[in-house]
């Protein structure tokens, strides 16, 4: 038996107990006439001690010539520590131990295995087994474990059935690039690994399976942005005879579950905000609302003077920044450096000061008076006391510019607070979007979202103007759920294949299995996903997803631990019948 208890157990109860451990070395401390060793494992960390007086020589002097990491079993007495450590549960207590067994020597660490390790990123990447040794990768692993636990809970307690479907599918135009795996058996043909089970989870609804989830691996071959993976895990869920009301009313119980079980945190009804709303509000369609700085249009009040920038603007916009008139001017032209850099693209930035007198100091002084300045004062609900910083210029640039302003404000004055937790709806999205480069419209969500009762006649006539039945859920300024009511006719399926530019050919090939499928009595159904990653990040108060994943990618999607991806043999080549053309 290596062990009967772990290194998190022992308490003062168990004073005088003769206990068997296993462990490794976290650390010797040698005082000569006595030496310590903190054992650990994944449950805590136990002091051993070893002593002159009362160990072995040939004992005492093993321990002293332990090293970092080396794995041991030992046996001993649970004595009474002479001074406790009342920052760990096993404080109280130190075993002296009377047998050392050495079940495995380590070689010297690449980084400490502490809580702040002295280990860069990408050797912590290279060694990420040693890394997972340390707190804050264990803990945010058994945390994910433990979100994944109550989603399950919850959902099965709910009627949901948790089914498997198949990694090795069709390459099909999802709005991503697929990754592709050749089929040796089939020459010259490939699979495609899932963006999502989508089609497949639709299926399970005209097979009738009523409620269905999954917490399941996603793939998308896209250019990778910071924090993104190229492999990551959604709760993917999808329900039948179900309308956006009801999907909604679903995951607003499961996420109100999850803050209530991991934080105990009781959130009331989550508002609900058109994306219209959310854009002409926050300037995007994943809005913090954490903090105020709501957007406030100017316009009206701002064109029409002298100032030509203004005047030639499709949009004049401003929000209220809490506490900052007293900005000197270099913070002030840091800001404005800030909006102009290539990342946020905008021209240049108004500011007005209130001060606390009640007065008003603007940039722009010699087109607008006091009155003028209040009223802007009054749109964008500036206080004395706050700077109002102004952008303008065409209507979604403008809008993501001063959104991206308005969070970066939020993060330096320390609104952004990671305990607490503003969950929203974004409901009423576009149908369509308007692919700027190529002229021609893409599903915003995918091909498969129906569109709003009655505005299928809109498609011909003003396709950008037709809303869908998508939702968005949001927390803290992050998507971390998205889904749909989805079409389950044949020709209204087709049609909106045919304004999102295939051939009804094309159609066919690529989903004919889903529009046969609808002919065989397809139920009314809808569902959604949520990026289990971010969201496990976001209830564990942090930022990056990496840090919850075990073996995560690094920013150019390679796996720096085993190397991958990696070059293959001409045989394997031969055998899959492909030829690489470098
Ligand atoms: N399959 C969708 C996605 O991956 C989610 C959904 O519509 O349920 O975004």
């Amino acid at each position: 038996m290596f062990r009967n208890f772990t290194c998190g157990d022992l308490r003062h109860s168990d004073i005088n107990s003769e206990v068997t451990l296993s462990g490794w070395v976290h650390k010797v401390r040698d005082k000569g006439f006595v030496v310590w060793v903190d054992l650990r494992d994944r449950y805590g960390i136990t002091q051993l001690v070893f002593d002159e007086e009362r160990s072995d020589k040939a004992l005492l002097e093993k321990a002293r010539e332990l090293g970092r990491e080396t794995v041991i079993q030992i046996t001993g007495t649970v004595i009474e520590r002479a001074s406790k450590n009342p920052k760990i549960p096993t404080g109280d207590i130190e075993v002296l131990v009377s047998n050392l067994h050495i079940l495995n020597p380590s070689i010297l660490p690449p980084f400490t295995i502490e809580d702040d390790t002295d280990g860069g990123d990408d050797l912590r990447m290279k060694f990420r087994y040693l890394d997972i040794r340390r707190n804050p990768i264990k803990n945010n692993l058994i945390f994910r474990h433990k979100v994944t636990m109550e989603v399950r809970k919850y959902l099965s307690n709910d009627g949901f059935i948790e089914v498997e479907t198949p990694y090795l599918i069709k390459s099909t135009p999802e709005g991503a690039r697929d990754f592709l795996v050749p089929s040796r058996m089939n020459e010259g043909q490939f699979y495609a690994l899932p963006q999502s089970p989508q089609t497949f989870k639709q299926l399970l609804m005209v097979g009738g399976m009523d409620k269905y989830f999954q917490i399941v691996k996603c793939f998308r071959d896209e250019d990778l942005r910071a924090d993104r993976q190229p492999e990551f895990t959604q709760i993917d869920c999808e329900m039948a005879f179900v309308e956006q009301e009801d999907v909604l009313n679903t995951f607003e119980g499961l996420t109100k579950h999850l803050l209530k079980s991991i934080h105990n945190i009781d959130t009331g009804d989550f508002p609900r905000m058109t994306y219209d709303e959310a854009m002409r509000t926050y300037g995007n369609d994943k809005p913090d609302i954490r903090f105020g700085m709501e957007f406030g249009e100017l316009n009206s009040v701002a064109q029409h003077k002298d100032f030509n920038v203004f005047n030639s603007a499709e949009l004049v916009v401003g929000i209220a920044v809490p506490g900052a008139a007293s900005y000197t001017r270099k913070e002030i032209d840091q800001l404005i450096d800030w909006v102009k850099r290539p990342q946020v693209g905008a021209k240049g930035m108004v500011y007005v000061k209130y001060n606390e007198d009640g007065s008003f100091k603007s940039s722009v002084d010699k087109f607008y008076d006091q009155d003028d300045l209040a009223q802007w004062a009054k749109i964008t609900g500036a206080k004395t006391g706050d700077l109002i910083c102004v952008l303008s210029g065409n209507i979604n640039e403008t809008r993501a510019q001063l959104s991206a302003l308005r969070m970066e404000l939020a993060e330096r004055l320390g609104l952004r607070k990671p305990n607490e937790f503003a969950p929203l709806w974004v409901i009423d999205f576009p149908l369509l979007e308007l692919d700027e480069e190529t002229g021609t419209y893409h599903a915003m969500h995918h091909p498969f979202t129906s569109p709003k009762p009655g505005q299928m006649e809109l498609l011909d006539s003003d396709p950008s103007a037709v809303r869908a039945n998508a939702y968005d859920l949001v927390l803290n300024g992050n998507e971390i759920g998205g889904g749909s009511i989805r079409i389950h006719d044949k020709d209204i399926q087709a049609t909106m294949f045919k304004h999102l530019g295939f051939t009804p050919e094309e159609a066919k090939a690529q989903f004919g299995f889903l529009m046969d499928a609808f002919q065989y009595g397809a139920p009314p159904h809808g569902g959604i996903a949520f990026g289990l990653d971010r969201l496990v990040a976001i209830l564990g108060g942090q930022e990056t997803i990496r840090d919850f994943i075990a073996f995560p990618k690094n920013n150019s999607g390679r796996d720096v631990m085993i190397d991958a991806p990696a070059t293959i043999d001409q045989s394997q080549l031969d055998e899959l019948h492909l030829k690489l053309n470098l």
